[in-house]
């Protein structure tokens, strides 16, 4: 065959330089971008993610033409459309009769499972090429987690340290010390407020995607309201160049601390744009060591952010490969509770949940201890279905990819993994919310008070957590001391807590439905 080398560009692979467009002669290329039906609807997404995913598709499209590429771009109210992106290829295929399909390899599990076919489906060549986007290969990663019994990020993190120079002098750690962490927990304090970080007013492009999803996708979760997303390179840019002018600094310090009404507070809200591939994560982590040597921003902060993504982000998606199949069924816990409707409506008088699923619905966001101490916190200590818990980090979140939900969902929430991503469960009573957060104020449950009517539901619920997973968590060095305060309570203490967890449990009520498939 002598025709051109076909080139799909998945929606996170938003990359100038993509793997499978370096070198790539323009005259000779066509790059295939397809909006389908099935991404869109595997499970309901937020709308605000559909938008800004399709959104920034159509304006990578018009940057690529804009530098002379050919773009054949599929969109999903193309009456054609066959619906799946291996039957886009397909007629792709047809229409262009390509010597070669040149891709990155996808993200996603269940898309990387489709993608291994094509080369027996169709009759031209297939390459599948690595995402080198991430600093870790697959095989790196495969190769650190052989033998291991325990997949502790910390230590896959300085191996990332060391690899890309990040905040090392002489092959020591800047300042002596790997990890900062303990200088990061700040409770906020009176008064304490965040600049505010840009807001991407909708152009021409988007709010025609706006329209469409209104139109085909009303029924799924979230507002269309606050659509403020970044959708292209620039204004990524722009999002990334306010944090480090304007928040960086407190983002170590504060990185736990949660207000009611500010959602993003010192958080960068770059998820979004580096998963798109919109902008370079290595690059950005170089940008906060530079603001560290010129004395701009403080060795705490900088030192975090770089772990949330040379160590967080990498680890997750090398642990995701590492682990799945068998992670997306994990459930170490036997954890069965259905997921309760308030996840869903925010109809709860738990004020914490309610501004958590306030702001997701509002923003599909929340910052990463809202998602962890407590949207995660209490399905883990109500023992939810994980898969049900994963459904709905995955749908809710514009950030939410498996590679990165599912990790985080199963393995760092919930330790449905038995225990290979964490040392021990985060679970916590109401008083590390209470600490951490002004949400106990405005409450209708006592922070306080332990048990019975009108106790904050996450101190009895602990407790029973801890009660009834005792056979598994009493040898953890990490966790086992907190047995002897339990026995210590005796017997009429120990059954408050458990009948005052019980009872809440009851009013949780059967499954919410329809709402994530
Ligand atoms: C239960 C749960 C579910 C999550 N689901 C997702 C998800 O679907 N998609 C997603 O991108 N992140 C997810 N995270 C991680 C984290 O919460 C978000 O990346 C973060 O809140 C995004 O906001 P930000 O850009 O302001 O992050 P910042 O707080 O400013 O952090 C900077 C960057 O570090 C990276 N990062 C930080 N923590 C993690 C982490 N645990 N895993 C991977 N990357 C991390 C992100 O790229 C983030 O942009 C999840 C965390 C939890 C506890
Ligand atoms: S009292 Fe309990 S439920 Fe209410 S906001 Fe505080 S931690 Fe949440």
């Amino acid at each position: 065959m002598s025709g051109p080398v076909l080139v799909p560009i998945l929606g996170d692979q938003l990359t100038r330089t993509l793997a499978s467009l370096r070198g790539r002669n323009k005259d000779d290329t066509v790059i295939l971008m397809m909006e389908v039906w099935d991404e869109a609807t595997y499970v309901k997404h937020h709308k605000q993610k559909i938008v800004l995913v399709f959104s920034a598709m159509r304006h990578f499209a018009e940057e690529l033409r804009e530098a002379g590429w050919t773009v054949d771009y599929v969109r999903l109210d193309d009456p054609d459309n066959a619906g799946s992106f291996t039957g886009e290829v397909a007629r792709a295929i047809e229409r262009h009769d390509p010597r070669l399909v040149s891709v990155v390899e996808a993200g996603e599990w269940r898309v990387r499972q489709d993608m291994d076919q094509w080369a027996d489906k169709f009759a031209c060549e297939v390459e599948i090429l690595r995402d080198d986007r991430f600093v870790c290969s697959q095989a790196e990663f495969d190769d650190w987690a052989k033998d291991r019994k325990e997949l502790r990020m910390e230590f896959f993190y300085r191996e990332m340290r060391r690899k890309t120079g990040l905040l090392m002098d002489d092959n020591e750690p800047a300042g002596g010390q790997w990890n900062y962490d303990s200088e990061n927990r700040k409770p906020p304090k009176e008064g304490l407020a965040a600049p505010e970080r840009p807001k991407f007013e909708p152009d021409g492009i988007t709010r025609e995607v706006i329209d469409l999803v209104q139109s085909r996708f009303g029924d799924h979760f979230g507002s269309l309201d606050r659509f403020e997303w970044p959708v292209t390179r620039d204004d990524a840019a722009r999002a990334a160049d306010a944090f480090f002018a304007e928040r960086i600094e407190c983002f170590g310090p504060y990185q736990d601390a949660m207000i009611a009404g500010q959602d993003d507070l010192f958080h960068s809200m770059l998820s979004t744009s580096i998963n798109l591939g919109l902008l370079d994560p290595l690059e950005l982590c170089r940008r906060a060591e530079q603001a560290y040597r010129d004395g701009k921003a403080p060795l705490n902060s900088v030192e975090g952010f770089i772990r949330q993504i040379i160590g967080w982000r990498e680890y997750v998606r090398g642990f995701y490969f590492n682990q799945m199949p068998g992670l997306a069924e994990a459930n170490a816990l036997k954890a069965t509770r259905p997921l309760p409707e308030f996840y869903w409506t925010g109809k709860t008088d738990m004020a914490c949940l309610a501004d958590c699923i306030r702001s997701t619905g509002d923003n599909a966001h929340a910052h990463h201890i809202q998602r962890l101490m407590v949207l995660g916190n209490f399905a883990l200590l109500a023992g939810m279905e994980p898969q049900a818990v994963e459904d709905w980090f995955l749908v809710v979140y514009a950030d939410a990819y498996d590679w990165v939900e599912l990790p985080n969902v199963a393995a760092m929430i919930l330790y449905a993994d038995g225990g290979k991503l964490a040392s021990k469960p985060y679970a916590a009573s109401g008083n590390y919310i209470n600490k951490m957060s002004n949400y106990c104020s405005g409450c209708r449950y006592k922070v306080s008070q332990k048990t019975g009517e009108g106790a904050c539901p996450f101190n009895p619920l602990y407790w029973h957590f801890m009660a009834r997973h005792r056979e598994r968590f009493e040898k953890n060095p990490r966790i086992g001391r907190i047995y002897a305060t339990w026995d210590r309570m005796g017997e009429t203490k120990q059954r408050e807590y458990l009948e005052s967890a019980e009872a809440f449990l009851d009013t949780l009520g059967p499954a919410a439905e329809g709402w994530a498939r």
